[in-house]
């Protein structure tokens, strides 16, 4: 029983193969997805499949940091409306990627902070992408985290571990993707070990990274999440089945699945 808590499901690499990538993945034991927007338009299409498969996509609303340039004067609103959509359970992603020039960092700053008042607002977690990034995004968060203790989750951490510490702190999970299981992550790998077990995640950011032994087949699914998982067993010494049990006892607590969202009328 795994849980895939980032896939990019919408994507049109998808679109002749969602119905058996989604068969594979009930197959394999993936009880349930975070199916995550990166544009308000990619956003309407992850609430969308959340409404074709209820209980098991979970939708993620929000405008990813390399997306931001390209954002319409509205499209903000339709997020904020977005997320009181039945499936929805998360904002992102956002963050900030300090990688790709798409967008100016003072833009994603913005984007950023809007996100991440609006899970202050609402209490739905964030999920936050990072891309030679960690520390602008640990900047960022400090200021709400030093006010209460943020809900959401660092979506393929690639961070040190002095960084996770942080992000633990500011009471983020954190989640590991295919990179994970490269033969050179050893660093990485060093990380995962030691992030408590009450806050580690597991996703597979399909259809990028698909994680050993399948590295560099595309497009990557969520039925390959047991790849990543099983990699951490190992270096975490731990039976896969306990592992599986508990991310994905983790992922639904931070989702919020099987219980009611807190009243959306707190401000901070
Ligand atoms: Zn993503």
């Amino acid at each position: 029983m795994f849980f895939d808590t980032h896939a990019h499901l919408d994507d049109s690499d998808f679109d002749p193969i969602r119905e058996q990538v989604i068969q594979r993945a009930r197959s394999a034991g993936v009880v349930g997805i975070v199916v995550v927007g990166t544009t308000a338009v990619s956003s309407r299409r992850c609430v969308e499949l959340a409404r074709q498969y209820p209980d098991y996509l979970h939708a993620a609303v929000g405008i990813q940091p390399n997306y931001v340039a390209q954002a319409e004067a509205d499209d903000w609103e339709k997020i904020s409306e977005m997320i009181l959509m039945p499936g929805v359970r998360a904002i992102g992603e956002t963050g900030l990627d300090g990688y790709w020039d798409d967008s100016p960092m003072g833009l994603q700053q913005e984007y950023f902070v809007k996100h991440i008042e609006l899970s202050v607002r609402s209490g739905r977690p964030l999920i936050i992408h990072m891309r030679d990034s960690c520390e602008e995004i640990i900047q960022t968060l400090r200021p709400f985290a030093s006010r209460r203790r943020l809900v959401g989750v660092m979506h393929s951490f690639t961070g040190t571990w002095q960084q996770a510490q942080t992000l633990l702190d500011f009471g983020l999970y954190i989640s590991f993707a295919g990179m994970v299981t490269f033969k050179k992550s050893n660093d990485l790998r060093d990380v995962a070990r030691r992030v408590p077990a009450d806050r580690l995640l597991v996703e597979t950011d399909s259809p990028y990274l698909s994680p050993e032994p399948m590295r560099g087949k595309k497009p990557n699914e969520p039925e390959r999440v047991l790849h990543t998982l099983r990699c951490l067993a190992r270096v975490r010494g731990v039976t896969e089945q306990e592992l599986a049990r508990t991310t994905t006892a983790n992922a639904k607590h931070l989702l919020g699945l099987g219980q009611c969202f807190r009243s959306s009328s707190n401000g901070y």
